[in-house]
């Protein structure tokens, strides 16, 4: 398999440490508010990423993080602190909001097939392991007090920019509006690693330490967690690419310092999904989130089926047209599924024809949108539809958009509802009498061959019986 490697800008052969295990991290939300949509479609790629590893025989030990503490908007002691401000919004303490997004961000990922990390692990819960490594870069002096915080010294180190297509000019702190220089730093992007003096007096959660009663900051909850988990080597970091700089920049440089070699190989950056006047945020616009969407009458699945229309490294534009032509492509996709009969023999040797299909689309840097052609390709094929089911199901594995199952329930749904064309007789009252069904049949048969006297003699026929008649559109009803 072949990905795109943010750290060397080359698609590489993607080869694991451990041929039979691949160590995957990925960086987890700051459960402070709802994922939006955007958010949401770097954790399906992922999701199709690891499934695919799976379908290619790895096993996989994912870890995530829930920022739960640390996260400031600004990258150091300026900003604003998330999870109090989520706690501020809502008048609840920052725990009860921690727990309260965790639980809406873990219902939605189930909604939409994304597959829980085998490992997951909120960030207050690993304090003892952010000292012992903050410990150790004072000691190495790769970090620095000053005004009572730790701070990284990124001048130490021969390579800071690692995802250098970022400009070092746009890079420069103070640029925002709003966001004040923090003066403690004695470079530019050094950033914090752990808070005693803070604008944020009211900082719930603190801890002690060897530098005082604190919290850490957010780029060592990820070193710390992903060492915690997955040893001194991460095979694949994967996240949004707007954690490339400085979030994945700040965890690479501590983690190198304190390990003393090469991390991580392989990372990962999905692109952003914007709307059509630009960048989707939690505070302008629409608030996008999968249950708008799902208000609005989307099943999660048309919005997978829209992601994964999409290579991960292309920004995806969302509008609600672009995500309605998704649904009806969708939906023509499940009812040609729907119209396979499940009954007959698998040829195994044209299911595997089309996995190697499926494959050589994926290997080339996850290319789903390749991925999902693959699925038309299978409905042409000469085969029994058996064959054809078995082969959605197979690649469904990694894509896991629900396809058979749902096709399964749209054919359920076709067979209780009357067939056009066909004539249904009602009972409306009393017993069901087959025989005076069978003269209903045969009074809607004279109908239809223009047999008028035909027809009224069985009506008078079925009324001696004690039986009412009213005809329906599409059929009729009889009652006592
Ligand atoms: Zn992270």
């Amino acid at each position: 398999m072949k990905i795109y490697n943010s750290a060397t800008h080359k698609k590489e052969e993607f080869v694991p440490a451990d041929p039979q295990l691949v160590k995957m991290y990925t960086c987890g939300p700051t459960v402070y508010h709802f994922a939006h949509i955007g958010n949401l479609r770097s954790y399906i790629m992922e999701d199709v990423l690891e499934k695919y590893l799976r379908y290619l025989g790895y096993n996989v030990r994912r870890v995530m993080n829930i920022t739960d503490v640390g996260h400031l908007s600004g990258d150091n002691d300026e900003g604003e602190d998330k999870m109090l401000k989520g706690a501020q919004r809502e008048h609840k303490t920052v725990m009860e909001i921690a727990k309260q997004y965790t639980d809406a961000f873990f219902a939605d990922c189930a909604a939409l097939n994304i597959k829980k990390p085998d490992v997951v692990d909120p960030a207050t819960n690993c304090i003892p392991d952010y000292v012992r490594v903050i410990n150790r870069l004072v000691d190495t002096n790769y970090a620095y007090r000053a005004g009572g915080n730790v701070y990284f010294d990124t001048s130490k180190l021969k390579n800071y920019y690692v995802f250098n297509d970022f400009k070092e000019d746009d890079l420069a702190v103070g640029v925002r509006e709003g966001v004040e220089k923090d003066e403690n730093k004695r470079n530019k992007n050094d950033f914090a690693l752990w808070f005693t003096k803070s604008k944020f007096d009211s900082q719930a959660l603190k801890w002690d330490s060897p530098w005082g009663v604190g919290y850490p900051g957010w780029h060592i909850e990820c070193s710390c967690i992903a060492m915690k988990h997955l040893g001194e080597n991460v095979d694949i970091h994967c996240g949004g690419i707007d954690n490339a700089f400085p979030h994945h920049t700040n965890e690479i440089a501590q983690s190198e310092a304190y390990l003393g070699h090469k991390w991580c190989n392989y990372w990962m950056h999905v692109a952003h999904l914007n709307t059509a006047d630009g960048k989707m945020s939690k505070s302008k616009g629409e608030f996008l989130i999968l249950s708008l969407l799902r208000d609005k009458g989307y099943d999660p699945m048309e919005y997978r089926f829209f992601c994964l229309q999409s290579h991960y490294r292309k920004n995806l534009v969302f509008t609600w047209e672009n995500l309605d032509n998704a649904k009806g492509a969708y939906n023509k996709l499940v009812a040609k599924i729907a119209a396979l009969s499940p009954d007959g023999e698998v040829d195994d040797e044209a299911v595997k024809s089309v996995r190697e299909k499926f494959i050589a689309q994926m290997d080339n840097d996850i290319n789903t949108p390749n991925g999902v052609t693959v699925l038309y390709d299978i409905l042409k094929l000469r085969a029994s539809d058996a064959t054809k089911l078995a082969a959605i199901d197979d690649i469904d594995r990694v894509l896991s958009l629900d396809l058979t199952k749902k096709a399964a329930e749209m054919r359920k749904k076709n067979a209780s509802a009357p067939k056009t064309g066909e004539f249904s007789v009602i009972c409306e009252s009393g017993e069901p009498d087959e025989s005076v069904e069978a003269l209903l049949r045969e009074r809607q048969s004279a109908k239809k061959a223009k047999d008028f006297a035909r027809a009224d003699a069985i009506r008078s026929e079925v009324a001696g019986m004690g039986y009412t008649i009213t005809d329906i559109p599409g059929g009729v009803k009889y009652g006592r």
